[in-house]
């Protein structure tokens, strides 16, 4: 799981950077305390971030949903760009992860903004679905455990309105689909999932090379 974009040598991708990054100082402290952690590959790139924040401002996105928090960077570069009244409705099994990502929403003062809920994603769009949440939000975030993208996608199409987006992180396992011996587990679900999207009529699709991969679906009406 590459936490920088694929492809790019790094004295083009610090390039990139240095031209075009927009850090908030809250998030650049973030990604220096993740960058710690044994797991820091699950980060997302700080140009993804952006990138995903730019969407979120082009779509005038008001309710967000972000499957998959560990540290919070996802949240937090989503709720910064949401208005004041804006909602990222937050799901992660991990009580210690999200302990690092509570104290920086707070610290950023977007803690209000944002609903964490700890439990398997999966109950919890189940229950967003069941209380009538179906076609409310405007923008989801796929980044939790791979095995259980479809999922998380068929349960987001619900909950994002037509025209609604869902981007979906990590769809080139850092190139490890496009390698037939590669047959693990995560690669061959992944693969079978960007195959199931590319032929999905209910969306219209571009699959974006930034970081490790970046699938928008956006919902078609
Ligand atoms: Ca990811």
């Amino acid at each position: 799981m590459a936490n920088k974009t694929l492809g790019l040598e790094n004295r083009l991708y610090d390039y990139l950077q240095s031209v075009s990054l927009r850090e908030p100082e809250i998030l650049t402290q973030l990604r220096e305390e993740t960058a710690q952690h044994p797991r820091s590959r699950m980060q997302i790139a700080p140009d993804q971030g952006q990138f995903m924040a730019l969407l979120v401002q082009l779509m005038g996105a008001k309710k967000t949903l972000d499957i998959g928090v560990f540290t919070g960077y996802s949240s937090l570069v989503v709720a910064l760009a949401l208005p004041p009244e804006g909602k990222v409705v937050a799901c992660d099994v991990s009580e210690e992860y999200t302990a690092i990502a509570r104290r920086y929403w707070q610290q950023a003062g977007v803690a209000d903004k944002i609903e964490l809920h700890i439990a398997p994603a999966v109950e919890t769009l189940d229950k967003l679905i069941a209380a009538g949440e179906a076609g409310t939000f405007d923008f989801a975030f796929i980044d939790a455990d791979k095995n259980n993208y479809d999922n998380y996608y068929e349960r987001s199409l619900k909950l994002v309105r037509p025209g609604g987006l869902i981007a979906i992180d990590n769809v080139l396992q850092s190139g490890r689909v496009a390698d037939p011996l590669e047959q693990d587990n995560i690669t061959r679900n992944i693969r079978a999932f960007n195959q199931k999207l590319h032929h999905d009529p209910r969306i219209t699709i571009s699959l974006v090379p930034i970081a490790d991969g970046l699938t928008l679906a956006l919902k078609r009406p």
